[in-house]
């Protein structure tokens, strides 16, 4: 579709039951191919029609997230709320005939082997018989939305909302950031008995619903969930095995530098969140001025990614700035009808707004060279790949961090990398208490919060509460971890994907233009295969190898070292 701006897009509101008719129609042709040929026919019309109705549901919805306020756009929002699982259900049927369909041979030399795989592990996710059981799982979540809507801590005799406790914990002042953090936890150790419950509930329904699909406990279901056609859940134990092994005893180098550069000899919990004396690098300059740098910088670093990043920009495809109306947060989304993603924000001043720039953009810039693939569901991949795309980004945007944070931009760099380094045992805890969880469905809320704490002393031994904080002493951090709760499984794939970008980043470090061409290649092949074979077609060391963690730990402290970060 052509557009001059995204505001100014006409979309029509959907018929349902012309929608429903429409894969009805198709389901009756594919049904009644003569040969591989016309079934191919077929299934190009069906995925061109479900490019349709996501285009037609996403624009209104992006919309009613610039402006809660909009009428039109927030009925219409509502409207796809109710009638989104109907379009799913009058779509169902022809994924079940086309996993079927006799010409599967030539549908797969068309479109590729793992459209069938996908279609196949996701067959595996569902039936009927499940239906009250999603909705109670649904139901729960939003009971655990809900209550984190309107969470609340105590600072200085004052109820804030925990959202604002951020910069508290971040402060430079001590006497601020433990305050900060009692305040934050507060809640949590307030409400312990209300989230331990919606867990205890959540964990329940989604071992009754596995159990019903016939697997022994959620973590297979949870895999398949994840489109994890290939990751089996023994690769992931020997890949935390691996960090354990190798990850944290480079993080706990870090954090005796931290000390040093700190000049607190009694690190308490709420002092490893500040990681400079002074404070973080923030970005110079207004919203505008930003923009205008990103786009100087993608000048500089690739013909493609510049012209698209214009092309996001001339065409209004960017809400950057916070403003009366917008939802909080940020996203991307790439909306098939305009071959294009569009990217929301709320810039706050702090050097996430330069993150929204590459970050969110490195996943834009992926759906735009991946828009040919003609099945929607292979033009990007799980979740643990498609990070790659965006988290790359990141690291090949470090030689122009200088436009956006002039004379600390040595101190952004390194601070950036130190956090993405620190992440790894986190995300790998989390995942490890899911396990736990999930394979002793029966266990008690004292039972779950012990296994918390040890794992968290085996991933993050740095952590000691002691009595500054009973709530942690005892294992409630893992409350505070929303994908626990709503996103089952997921958390893991943040840390596989870093792996994969700190591989880029080192080839950068070698050769730029040889490995921002590669990452372009990366992104091309979108979703068309599964992971471990993605891994090995995008030239990159698999993260999951025993082998590669350890590779990387060396470059990465030679770059560390590379800067003197005495004077942060
Ligand atoms: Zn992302």
């Amino acid at each position: 579709m052509e557009f001059k701006k995204f505001s100014d897009v006409k979309v029509d509101k959907l018929d349902i039951s012309a929608v429903q008719k429409k894969y009805a129609a198709l389901l009756s042709k594919l049904s009644q191919a003569k040969d591989g040929q016309e079934a191919i026919k077929i299934v190009k019309e069906k995925f061109a029609f479900d490019d349709e109705i996501n285009t037609a549901v996403q624009i209104p919805q992006v919309r009613h997230t610039i402006d809660i306020n909009d009428k039109v756009n927030s009925d219409l929002n509502d409207f796809y709320d109710e009638n989104i699982p109907l379009i799913a259900e009058a779509e169902n049927p022809f994924s079940q005939a086309l996993f079927k369909c006799p010409f599967r041979k030539e549908l797969e030399g068309e479109f590729g082997k793992h459209l069938f795989e996908l279609i196949e592990i996701n067959l595996k996710t569902f039936s009927p018989a499940i239906v009250k059981d999603l909705q109670e799982e649904n139901a729960i979540g939003s009971e655990y939305n809900k209550l984190m809507g309107q969470a609340k801590g105590i600072y200085k005799g004052e109820e804030i909302p925990i959202t604002k406790f951020d910069p508290l914990m971040k402060s430079l002042n001590r006497e601020e950031r433990k305050e900060g953090s009692e305040g934050y936890w507060g809640f949590f150790a307030k409400n312990e008995d209300k989230l331990a419950d919606i867990y205890d509930r959540l964990v329940k329904v989604r071992t009754r619903i596995a159990k019903k699909l016939g697997f022994d406990n959620f973590l297979q279901l949870g895999y398949y969930r994840l489109n994890r056609t290939d990751i089996t859940i023994s690769d992931v134990e020997k890949y935390c095995a691996q960090v354990y092994k190798t990850w944290v005893p480079f993080c706990q180098e870090l954090y005796k530098k931290q000390e040093q550069r700190l000049g607190i000899k009694d690190m308490k919990y709420y002092d490893y969140s500040l990681m400079f004396k002074n404070g973080n690098a923030k970005p110079v300059g207004t919203p505008e001025d930003l923009v205008a740098d990103a786009t100087k910088m993608y000048k500089e670093m690739s013909p493609v990614a510049s012209k698209y990043f214009n092309f996001m920009t001339e065409h209004g495809m960017m809400d950057l700035v916070a403003k009366a109306g917008k939802i909080p947060g940020g996203y991307m989304t790439y909306i098939p009808g305009l071959k294009s993603s569009f990217i929301f924000s709320n810039f706050n001043g702090s050097a996430g707004d330069v993150d929204v720039l590459t970050h969110e953009f490195g996943h834009s810039l992926q759906g735009f060279l991946a828009s040919d693939i003609v099945a929607p569901s292979l033009r990007s991949p799980g979740y643990e790949s498609c990070e790659i795309h965006s988290m790359s980004m990141e690291f090949f945007a470090y030689p122009w961090m200088q436009y956006f944070f002039k004379e600390n931009e040595a101190k952004y760099r390194y601070g950036h990398l130190l956090e993405d380094i620190a992440f790894i045992p986190y995300g790998v805890s989390v995942d490890e208490f899911q396990v736990f969880a999930y394979t002793h469905p029966e266990a008690t809320q004292e039972e779950r919060k012990a296994a918390w704490r040890a794992i968290e002393k085996k991933y993050l031994p740095q952590r000691k509460y002691g009595e500054d904080n009973a709530f942690l002493e005892k294992g409630g951090y893992w409350m505070r971890q929303l994908h626990i709760y709503v996103d089952p499984l997921y958390y893991i794939d943040y840390t596989i994907a870093q792996v994969g970008a700190f591989e880029f980043f080192i080839k950068s470090n070698e050769d730029f233009k040889a490995a921002f061409s590669q990452y372009l290649s990366f992104c091309k092949l979108g979703g068309k295969y599964p992971y471990h074979e993605l891994m090995v077609k995008g030239g990159l060391e698999d993260p999951m190898k025993p082998s590669t963690l350890p590779s990387i730990i060396p470059e990465l402290k030679k770059y560390l070292d590379s800067i003197d970060d005495s004077k942060f």
